[in-house]
């Protein structure tokens, strides 16, 4: 399907709206019936009728149909955030007594479930080195019944080979379940290569300016009916209609804002990677990436994350070093307007940092929108702190 389509007119009637050429926030919490058939019909199948809006809305439902045909997948469900999202998925695939496998260091969130909740209802995970599907094969018990993927994480970008997984779990009859996150459908395509469920983060690209929290979840319209009458509806985890309409907003733009920061972030790349004071830069299309060909075989574009190795002895130089940066607000997430820094050191106390240590010398950086010769200025005055 043409992507102008899918952004510009795919799930838009105007006709039922006044011709209005933006949809309309359905702000409604309820819906009357003029039958009692009609009525029936959407206790039956509340995924496909407006009954009420926990867990249907048209905003909604418009916004759901274009993240469906993006993806490439039958169906589509929208959260409040990308860890109801990461929640709702897993939640629906496993039992007591199952066992998960999970890349090492997925998202903080996904981290907590695995660790804190799930082990209370005899669910296991076994994290692995995802980037070996050896390590997968090994992993597997018969009780296993999901395989959780990141490709790219976010803060080493660390990828797996997906259609290799995605081959491995369907013999064995596991469900994959990746994030996308980094990526958005625009710049991979899980269900191509056989992966069962892709969830992002609408938070970050999709809606593109910090606005906004929401969670997308793809994948056949048999799994997403049973998430959506089992998870999102006892969770109540949908999106609002204000929200949805920040999204269908943000979406308008979105491959022309992942093209921008792509570009841009190459730029500020090249930059950084020849100045003394960076010891090493990690972004999945470098050239020194250890799994270039896998990134270029399954992504179609890296965009605005990438980590840089600072050369510092110090967590006080590497706190001024980050405040020195006049342009780069010090904050979690990215994905929006707002280029950003997160050095790993800020969780650490003096006591604790170790220059040896690689990873407390890692700063994280999210390219916005702005000019990147503005911003390479601005990262060349501030690396003069550095010794
Ligand atoms: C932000 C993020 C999430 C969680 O999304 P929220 O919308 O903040 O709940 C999940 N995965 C990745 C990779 C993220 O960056």
């Amino acid at each position: 399907m043409d992507i102008s389509y899918i952004l510009n007119e795919l799930g838009e009637d105007r006709s039922q709206y006044f011709n209005a050429v933006a949809p309309p926030i359905v702000q409604t919490s309820n819906f009357a019936f003029d039958t009692f058939e009609e009525l029936r019909n959407a206790f039956a199948n509340e995924d496909s009728n407006f009954l009420y809006s926990r867990g249907n809305n048209p905003t909604v439902d418009i916004l759901s149909k274009k993240l469906a045909a993006l993806d490439g997948a039958e169906d589509a469900l929208v959260f409040n955030s990308g860890a109801s999202a990461i929640y709702c998925s897993v939640m629906a695939n496993i039992k007591s007594g199952d066992h998960i496998i999970s890349v090492q260091k997925p998202y903080s969130w996904a981290t907590r479930l695995f660790d804190n909740i799930l082990p209370r209802f005899g669910v296991q995970t076994t994290y692995i080195d995802g980037t070996k599907i050896e390590n997968f094969e090994n992993a597997i018990r018969p009780e296993t019944t999901v395989i959780y993927l990141e490709t790219p994480n976010t803060l080493t970008f660390e990828l797996q080979d997906l259609r290799a997984v995605a081959e491995l779990a369907k013999s064995r009859g596991i469900i994959t379940i990746v994030d996308n996150s980094y990526c958005t459908p625009i710049y991979q395509k899980p269900h191509a290569l056989g992966i069962d469920l892709s969830l992002q983060s609408g938070t970050k690209y999709l809606g593109g300016h910090s606005d906004v929290l929401a969670g997308v979840l793809t994948g056949s319209k048999e799994m997403l009916k049973r998430i959506f009458n089992e998870q999102l509806l006892n969770t109540g985890s949908g999106i609002s209609p204000f929200n949805a309409w920040l999204i269908l907003r943000g979406l308008r733009t979105l491959p022309m804002r992942l093209e921008h920061i792509s570009k841009s972030t190459q730029k500020v790349i090249s930059y950084l990677k020849n100045h003394p004071k960076i010891e090493k830069v990690i972004f999945p299309f470098d050239e020194d990436f250890p799994q270039l060909e896998l990134a270029h075989r399954q992504m179609f574009g890296a965009c605005g994350l990438f980590t840089i190795l600072l050369k510092a002895n110090s967590l006080d130089q590497i706190e001024l070093f980050t405040y020195s940066l006049k342009h780069f607000l010090v904050a979690v997430s990215w994905g929006g307007h707002e280029s950003l820094i997160m050095p790993q050191a800020a969780a650490l106390t003096p006591e604790i940092f170790d220059a040896n240590n690689e990873q407390h010398r890692l700063a994280r950086i999210y390219i916005g929108f702005e000019d990147p010769d503005y911003l390479i200025k601005d990262f060349e005055q501030a690396l003069e702190i550095l010794i």
